[in-house]
């Protein structure tokens, strides 16, 4: 079954709508339909654990280690604070090589360790080089908030994280304190200038929020000019507990509009068919900029993730309320058989898109320290 959906102008080719809602007149977020067709195949056999009905292959695994983090972002924890499941449900070391071998054995060639913060969990050094490697096993990076990431980076290294991404939503001390209701804004900057110059070239993840850090977008690109790192400007996201208002919300055309107003020669570069962000370089710059539009122009036709939360829940769309529970069975002695019964019932009932961001809003999710990014 062909499941069709308008076909719009993309946004890249398009320029349409780049441009600021004039002031003080509140326009509604649009979201752009995703124009893809999949096939739908009904009969799609268990045995293809990580192929979904429409023929995505899940080659690409989130694993959250830990649900605690050394900060408190508005848009990501709760203000009143979160029930943390206590150590005994989360999973342990031998569970997650467990799970990671049979993802790997299913086709997963990427690893992703993220939380809450990575680097809370005690041994975290150790336990990332068990997953590197694992057979199948070709990328293992790291998404951190990098207070803790100077004194961990040689051991990171050496375990094999090939990839790191480090979370910054602003260059001022004081508004990163505001932002994260904690201090470390110089740690930050040090772990991404420490990650450079041990030869990463870091991805810098930043969630833009209107009237909160949106002015600075701009530095945000100068930023790129002498460092070899991806600036990632995220769409701000709804999830339990986190405060959501849609008009904080800066859609990626117009945040690109003010981009391309400043550095009218920006050009696009090539992204991969799994790519989440649609990147841009300011010519002669050493870094480029990418923005992911999660809300406003969405990118389920290419989806190839699948999450692990660090209480063994398997969710496998990041706005989807599924999720199922894998610690459960394979404490209660489950086969790898029968683990990968369940995996292939989660991915085979996988939506072909999410919902539209206005149901996402309305709809209970999981705060995302909790789910892991
Ligand atoms: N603690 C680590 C960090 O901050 O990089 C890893 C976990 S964090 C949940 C992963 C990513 O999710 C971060 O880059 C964070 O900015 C992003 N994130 C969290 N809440 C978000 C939201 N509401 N909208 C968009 N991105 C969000
Ligand atoms: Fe912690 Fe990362 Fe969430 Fe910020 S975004 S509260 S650093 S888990």
């Amino acid at each position: 079954m062909l499941h069709e959906l308008p076909v719009l102008d993309d946004g890249d080719r398009a320029p349409r709508g780049d441009e600021a809602p004039a002031r003080g007149a509140k326009r509604p977020l649009e979201e752009t339909p995703q124009n893809f067709a999949l096939d739908h195949d009904p009969a799609r056999s268990e045995a293809d654990v990580l192929t979904d009905a429409f023929g995505r292959e899940h080659t690409y695994l989130r694993i959250a280690l830990v649900e605690r983090c050394n900060l408190r972002c508005h848009y990501c924890m709760p203000a009143d604070g979160l029930d943390w499941t206590p150590d005994e449900g989360l999973l342990s070391d031998d569970e997650i090589l467990r799970l990671a071998r049979l993802f790997a054995g299913g086709g997963v060639e990427k690893i992703r360790l993220t939380g809450g913060e990575p680097l809370l969990r005690p041994g975290v050094a150790a336990l990332a080089e068990r997953i590197g490697v694992v057979d199948g096993v070709e990328t293992l990076a790291m998404t951190t908030n990098g207070l803790l990431l100077p004194k961990n980076l040689d051991a990171l290294a050496e375990a094999g994280i090939g990839k790191l991404n480090i979370s910054l939503d602003t260059l001022r001390a004081d508004r990163f304190e505001e932002m994260t209701r904690r201090p470390g804004f110089s740690l930050v900057m040090e772990a991404i200038d420490a990650a450079i110059d041990n030869g990463y070239r870091p991805k810098i993840n930043c969630v833009v929020m209107r009237d909160t850090n949106d002015d600075e977008v701009i530095d945000f690109v100068r930023f790129t000019q002498d460092r070899p790192v991806e600036v990632r400007f995220i769409e701000y996201m709804p999830f339990g507990g986190n405060g959501w208002q849609d008009d904080r919300l800066v859609p990626f055309r117009e945040l690109r509009g003010r981009v391309r107003k400043a550095f009218p020669r920006l050009e696009a570069c090539e992204d991969g068919p799994h790519a989440t962000a649609r990147t841009y370089r300011v010519p002669g710059f050493a870094g480029r900029v990418g923005f992911i539009a999660s809300m406003t122009a969405p990118f389920c036709e290419g989806c190839n993730r699948l999450r692990l939360t660090a209480d063994g829940h398997l969710k496998v769309c990041l706005f989807g309320q599924k999720e199922v529970s894998l610690r459960d069975p394979l404490r209660a002695g489950a086969s790898d058989d029968e683990l990968r019964e369940i995996v292939s019932r989660a991915v085979g009932g996988k939506k072909a898109r999410h919902a539209g961001m206005y149901n996402i809003a309305d709809r209970k999710n999981r705060p995302m320290i909790a789910i892991g990014g």
